[in-house]
């Protein structure tokens, strides 16, 4: 039984885009308070271990047939948690890869440093990694990671990846009102991607409803962010 599901393809400049989820409910290292699949029939499994799901070559068959119908341009695995926890995910790699498409990897990047997962993301022509806190006891509290992860960790992983990395690495910063949006934590920012040199920066404000009530901040505070690290990382 098929268990990818994939959103309406889109366009991003003047490629498209087929973006697909390959994971049958949430698997992921984190449990975010503001997690956008917290309030969906999905179970939650926190865990940093592969798994294995049963129904990869009706999943594969189902890709081949989005692929024919839709002509993408790159495929964007973008799941409901972590994708690198799916144990099939080299396979999926390849089978878009022998359609002759390039892969757009999303993960949280704790994972990225760690083997098996560093390999595989390896093979993917982009890969993102993304940031939402700077202080180890918010990283506690609002991620609510595996036990024994830490943000000091996090950070050194996002670095030990991005510096072996040939692709192309897209960073994301999500700033949370009251978390991550003080001058103080912009500097921490700046700095961090100051030293990852990524090849593309995206720093967001979380939107995601209904958290955003609580936990969006404003555009021009998000406009002086973007400036405070930006200035900071082009000036390096
Ligand atoms: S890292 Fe992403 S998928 Fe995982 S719990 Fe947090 S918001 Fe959800």
């Amino acid at each position: 039984m098929n268990y990818f599901t994939f959103k309406e393809p889109y366009k991003e400049q003047d490629r498209t885009i087929l973006e697909m989820n390959i994971l049958p409910d949430k698997y992921c290292t984190f449990n975010c308070i503001y997690c956008p699949v917290s309030r969906t029939q999905y179970k939650h499994i926190k865990t940093d271990r592969l798994v294995h799901f049963e129904g990869l070559e009706d999943s594969l068959a189902e890709l081949n047939r989005q692929i024919d119908t839709v002509h993408p341009d790159l495929v964007f695995i973008n799941s409901l948690g972590e994708a690198v926890l799916n144990d099939a995910l080299p396979q999926i790699i390849s089978f878009i890869h022998e359609r002759k498409l390039p892969v757009r990897l999303l993960s949280n990047g704790y994972p990225l440093a760690l083997e098996p997962y560093k390999s595989i993301a390896n093979t993917c022509e982009e890969v993102i990694g993304e940031i939402k806190n700077w202080q180890e006891k918010d990283f506690q509290l609002t991620q609510r990671p595996v036990s024994g992860y830490t943000l000091a960790q996090y950070r050194d992983n996002l670095l030990a990846f991005r510096h072996q990395y040939p692709g192309k690495f897209i960073f994301e910063a999500t700033i949370v009102k009251g978390y991550n949006d003080s001058d103080e934590a912009a500097f921490w920012l700046a700095q961090l991607t100051a030293d990852l040199q990524p090849d593309v920066l995206s720093i967001l404000a979380l939107t995601d409803k209904p958290f955003d009530k609580k936990l969006k901040i404003s555009d021009e505070r998000l406009q002086e962010i973007n400036r405070i690290v930006r200035s900071y990382f082009t000036s390096k």
